[in-house]
């Protein structure tokens, strides 16, 4: 736990709002540049979201899973006497746990080592250059500055007991991460990234698993062909999918078998309810409204281009602005505004472009994706889109059983006579790996002879980017 300071300054420059990706990292820049700076985080780990119950344990868990597909598949490549992997989830949680610690003392430590003040405690912002600080010890600080930037991230939804009755009985991704013991039947109501991401470790792990989900297919936002590829691929390997349904209520008890029940008459037994139907910011409490500061109707702060919100000298980073919730994009705007409130003249207009993010989702198998999906694509630009597609098998599964062959699914979405690259949507085995240098193509701009121009490399799954007709 860091050691909680003393104020070291009557007046900051900066008070960032919150100790995870967005705070951690505008901060930090912020102190580079010489600045007061002070930040306060409530709970008592450092990193946020992403450090303790987000990107960084998930992956861990996806890794996971991603080694007990490989044992599955040993046995093609004539590793004899592998068999039905047996993951011990009771102890590799407290490993998993360890890890993390040591991430938020690094977080800690880095705070410290950069010169910023860290407080630990409840902040609301009282002026738009007055942050109060409720201590654990319930003492109240009060911290006066010129810039108060909120980056309080946000919190899984979850329904209330009079929506769903028997809601509460349920987890969410955090309650994921407290599992001591993994849980035999699992339902998962959603079709974003978590339930898609956390279904996949627990199906691929051994778990029994039950998705519950509004449509016909997960991630509705995506591609078409992305999801069409990963709904039923999902399905094969053994994921129920209950499609087009609400659940409508949960019985029984804590700890006992649980009934989910759902309006088409759907009724699973499970061990655990998982809920990951969205998120929203963490503006409660907060004191904005009274300010004056625009919230949207999911208490999202309506931040501009430049993080800044209606109210002069109140800025907002990161999930709690509600747009891209992704830890680099949280990353990027903090620094970005340090950059510009604080950093040489260079950075005077400095602000995070929030078109073309690349983003990966870690299912099973992976997906990656940056700029326009071809529905959004021929919408804006008609028809001057052109496609080029691939379906393939990676050679790594040219070993494996039938029922163990991922699908990987390529598609290039262009645009106009010099066909430049809007889309780039994968999905199939090193999606996760390749997208970041797609990512930097669609970035700068490349058109499809700029891909043609590049000498494949060979053998592996991007090559396909490169060879599409
Ligand atoms: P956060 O990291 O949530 O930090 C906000 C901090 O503010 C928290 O520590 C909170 O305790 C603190 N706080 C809140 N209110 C107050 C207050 N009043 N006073 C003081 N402190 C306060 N993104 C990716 O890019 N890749 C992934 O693989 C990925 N996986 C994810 C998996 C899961 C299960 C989840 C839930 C999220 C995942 N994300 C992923 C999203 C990513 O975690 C977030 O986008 C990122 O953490 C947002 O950073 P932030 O700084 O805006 O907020
Ligand atoms: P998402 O917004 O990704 O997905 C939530 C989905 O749940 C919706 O798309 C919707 O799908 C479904 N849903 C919404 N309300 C209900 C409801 N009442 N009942 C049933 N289903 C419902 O949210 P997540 O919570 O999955 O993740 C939050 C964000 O965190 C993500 O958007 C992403 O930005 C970030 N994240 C990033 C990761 C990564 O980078 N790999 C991993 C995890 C999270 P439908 O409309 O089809 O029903």
């Amino acid at each position: 736990m860091a050691p909680v300071t003393q104020p070291k300054h009557d007046h900051y420059d900066a008070v960032f709002i919150g100790g995870g990706s967005g705070g951690v990292a505008g901060s930090r820049r912020a102190a580079s540049y010489g600045k007061k700076v002070a930040l306060i985080e409530v709970t008592d780990h450092t990193g946020g979201t992403c450090v303790n119950v987000g990107c960084v344990p998930k992956k861990i868990m996806w890794h996971a899973a991603d080694i007990a597909d490989k044992i599955r598949h040993a046995k093609g490549y004539q590793f004899l006497g592998t068999s039905e992997p047996q993951f011990n989830w009771k102890t590799f949680k407290p490993q998993r746990d360890a890890y993390i610690r040591r991430l938020n003392g690094i977080y800690d430590n880095n705070l410290a080592k950069d010169g910023v003040d860290f407080y630990r405690g409840f902040a609301s912002v009282t002026s738009p250059t007055e942050v109060s600080v409720k201590q654990p010890d319930g003492s109240i600080l009060t911290l006066k500055t010129d810039n108060v930037i909120v980056a309080t991230g946000g919190r899984p939804t979850v329904p209330s007991e009079e929506q769903i009755p028997g809601a509460s009985l349920g987890i969410n991704s955090d309650g994921f991460f407290d599992l001591e013991d993994q849980p035999k039947r699992v339902a998962v109501v959603g079709a974003g990234y978590i339930a898609v991401e956390l279904a996949g470790v627990l199906h691929t792990l051994g778990s029994e698993v039950h998705m519950f989900i509004r449509g016909e297919t997960v991630l509705r936002t995506f591609d078409v062909s992305l999801q069409e590829t990963l709904t039923p691929w999902m399905e094969k390997t053994g994921i129920v999918f209950h499609r087009g349904q609400r659940v409508t209520k949960v019985e029984g008890t804590k700890g006992q078998p649980l009934t989910v029940h759902t309006d088409k008459g759907d009724k699973v037994e499970v061990d655990t309810i998982l809920w990951a139907i969205g998120r929203h910011a963490n503006t409660q409490g907060l004191g904005l409204e009274k300010l004056g500061v625009k919230l949207d109707d999911k208490g999202d702060v309506i931040a501009n281009e430049y993080q800044e919100s209606n109210v002069k000298g109140i800025h907002a980073v990161g999930d709690v602005a509600g747009r891209a919730l992704l830890t680099p994009v949280a990353i990027a705007a903090g620094r970005r505004l340090s950059n510009r409130l604080f950093g040489p003249e260079k950075f005077k207009n400095d602000k995070l472009d929030y078109a073309n993010i690349p983003t990966v989702v870690f299912s099973h198998p992976t997906i990656g994706t940056v700029g326009l999906t071809e529905a959004e694509a021929r919408k804006k630009y008609g028809d001057a889109v052109k496609i080029y597609k691939s379906s393939f098998r990676a050679l790594y599964f040219s070993m494996i059983s039938e029922e163990h062959k991922e699908p990987s699914f390529h598609k290039l979405i262009c645009v106009g006579p010099e066909e430049k690259v809007v889309g780039v949507h994968i999905i199939g085995m090193g999606s996760d790996e390749i997208m970041q240098g797609f990512g930097v193509a669609v970035k700068m701009g490349a058109t499809k002879a700029d891909l043609d121009n590049t000498v494949a490399i060979h053998p592996t799954s991007g090559e396909e980017l490169v060879t599409l007709r």
